[in-house]
């Protein structure tokens, strides 16, 4: 031993399990696979199908190796705004478990409904019901009003309504920033999250949220020999904050959304205070605003 210390005697020896080495919550579009239009130079594979069976998204070179390596020796737990359907065409073969539509629903590890959560949501999914409904009303509206190319719908599964999806034809992001920005300054914006990313919009109801499906998750659907694993959390929407600062790592695409906050130093400098972690230890969490992040699926 060179230096003037040892770690001997200090407490009990680091020893690695065989199985996994951590469990990572993985959002999926714009996270490790892209549509045509964003994607980096270089070979591509298709990672989604469209609901006509056609591809409709792709992972790069680099992407696809992370979710090899990741396949190796984690635990990979897609935490998608996804709904089944769409989820179903995603070509990877997911094994330990799905949170899908922002947290709605969670499919355990051998792919069926976790009840728990679903009858856990089904109360609040039926009270959010008019609020869905009217903010559909609503950015359809602003739609016809103002000769926008777009297209919107409530996203359900299972039984259920969760949120409101709105896209433009023509990847057009100024045309839902004019839906977002008539409904925030109306009642129904301080009722409703409000999510954009690229050509996603969408209105969540406040309940909605990832982070609570994740940490339920990491509670009670993980193997119970690898709740004390490390949690990985990799996102690129603002969104995905709400669960990636639960993780004891935040890992996130270079030019994504979050990436963006790390060349604005203001912030950086309101991040602050204490998020619980799922097993202990938290990160650091920073304050939006409204507008953040994305609703997933074909665009
Ligand atoms: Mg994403």
């Amino acid at each position: 031993m060179s230096a003037g210390w040892s770690l001997e005697g200090r407490g009990d020896e680091i020893v690695l399990p065989d199985g996994p080495l951590a469990a990572v919550f993985l959002d999926l579009d714009d996270s490790v696979f892209q549509t045509r239009r964003k994607c980096p130079p270089g070979p591509l594979e298709t990672a989604t199908l469209d609901s006509q069976g056609r591809p409709s998204s792709y992972f790069g070179f680099g992407q696809r190796c992370l979710l090899e390596l990741f396949s190796w020796r984690t635990l990979i737990v897609p935490t998608t705004a996804r709904d089944r359907a769409a989820f179903g065409r995603v070509k990877f073969d997911f094994r330990h478990g799905a949170i899908l539509n922002h947290g709605g629903l969670i499919l355990r590890p051998d792919g069926e409904i976790e009840p728990v959560w679903q009858e856990r949501m089904r109360p609040l999914c039926a009270e959010a019901g008019p609020l869905l409904a009217a903010v559909l009303d609503s950015a359809e509206r602003v739609m016809r009003h103002n000769n926008l190319n777009c297209r919107a719908r409530i996203i359900g599964d299972a039984g259920l309504d969760f949120y409101v999806v709105v896209k433009s034809n023509e990847s057009r992001v100024e045309d839902l920033r004019t839906i977002l920005n008539e409904i925030k300054g109306s009642e129904l914006g301080r009722q409703i999250r409000i999510d954009l990313n690229d050509n996603n919009l969408a209105f969540r109801p406040l309940f909605l949220d990832k982070a609570e499906a994740a940490a339920y998750f990491a509670e009670n659907l993980l193997p119970p020999n690898c709740r004390d694993l490390p949690t990985i959390g990799l996102g690129d929407g603002f969104s995905d904050l709400e669960f990636m600062r639960r993780c004891d790592f935040l890992l996130t695409p270079r030019g994504s959304q979050i990436s963006s906050l790390l060349s604005a130093p203001e912030a950086i400098g309101s991040c602050s205070s204490e998020a619980p972690g799922f097993g202990g230890s938290s990160a650091g969490s920073a304050a939006f605003g409204t507008a953040s992040s994305e609703a997933e699926g074909e665009t």
